[in-house]
């Protein structure tokens, strides 16, 4: 039988990373498959990671895993979410209104399946830096909650947020007080996506909606990636959903899914381009250097990208409402 343990073994790994096995988060089995190797493309950091499928349901998954503590060091200052203000000379303008812009993207989603007003409490699990929440405060008016792991995190006006430091469903937050719960780009990452989805629903008031936005595995640019996909992003990313996996794990939780968008706030062109250069070039994003390119493409693009929702290219999101 295929055994995890033993074939991160043969992978290129440096001593000091211990690893832990995983049964599947899905339907809680050990017997699986390989998939593919991974790594931390994005950082260029060392390290080369198993994700398995499990044999009886399919859920595509990192087994072993690295335990919490080990993976922290991933979760650095270069980390892109984590990234504070920085000036990018002649380009500033235009980095600056493609962050705004994601932020502006999951407005525009959650406004189109909730009301935003000066009453709205909303919860963003795995805040970063928050500038989400500080936009619909500013815009709304709208009562702000973050939760983020990592410590340390810093930005203007991030004192505004109601934060709170470490894993979510350690967290001692209120039952029944959030009328929105939002996930982007945090369940992918999740240690115990299982308990995650118990503690949405116990802190949100009946009736509120929980958001995920996740990558899809099921997209084309896995098919054109593959190892290369920048959803692989190991060791950060325990599981890599497809939509059937992803729909089946809210199923599990007795969450009724509302809508299913075969896209998110997130731009499918950066899983195009960082693909293309993990693929090409290899591993390690300078941003410093491929700033100029990136809108570049961006910009040549464009006619393509005006469809992009309609061409299943990188992501999915779901929205769920409490009953
Ligand atoms: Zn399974």
């Amino acid at each position: 039988m295929f055994n995890p343990l033993e074939e991160i073994k043969k992978l290129n790994n440096p001593a000091r990373f211990v690893f832990e096995e995983v049964s599947c988060y899905l339907c809680g089995s050990n017997n699986c498959e390989k998939f593919l190797v991974g790594e931390d493309d994005l950082t260029g950091k060392e390290g080369e990671f198993l994700y398995v499928k499990c044999k009886s349901c399919s859920l595509v998954y990192q087994n072993p895993r690295l335990p919490v503590a080990g993976i922290k060091e991933f979760y650095d200052s270069e980390y892109i979410a984590h990234r504070k203000k920085k000036d990018w000379g002649i380009l500033t303008p235009l980095f600056e209104r493609a962050m705004t812009k994601h932020d502006r993207e999951k407005e525009k989603l959650v406004k189109k399946y909730c009301d935003l007003n000066a009453h709205t409490e909303i919860l963003d699990v795995g805040c970063a830096v928050g500038t989400f929440l500080l936009h619909l405060n500013k815009k709304y008016g709208c009562k702000i909650s973050g939760v983020d792991f990592k410590e340390g995190l810093s930005y203007p006006d991030f004192d505004k947020i109601n934060f709170y430091q470490g894993l979510f469903y350690e967290q001692n937050i209120p039952e029944k007080k959030f009328d929105v719960v939002t996930m982007w780009h945090f369940f992918e990452h999740d240690y115990d996506p299982n308990l995650s989805l118990e503690m949405a629903k116990k802190v949100l008031k009946p009736g509120g909606k929980l958001i995920i936005e996740v990558p899809r595995l099921d997209s084309r640019t896995f098919k054109w990636f593959k190892s290369k996909w920048p959803g692989v992003q190991a060791p950060q990313h325990t599981a890599l959903y497809d939509k059937k996996c992803f729909l089946e794990m809210l199923k599990k939780h007795n969450l009724v899914v509302e809508e299913y968008l075969p896209y998110g706030a997130f731009p499918a062109y950066f899983y195009i381009f960082t693909g293309m250069y993990f693929k090409i070039i290899g591993k390690g994003l300078n941003l410093n250097k491929i700033i100029f390119p990136y809108f570049l493409g961006q910009f040549l693009l464009s006619p393509v990208l005006w469809f992009q929702k309609k061409l299943n290219l990188s992501m999915q999101t779901v929205v769920c409402q409490l009953p």
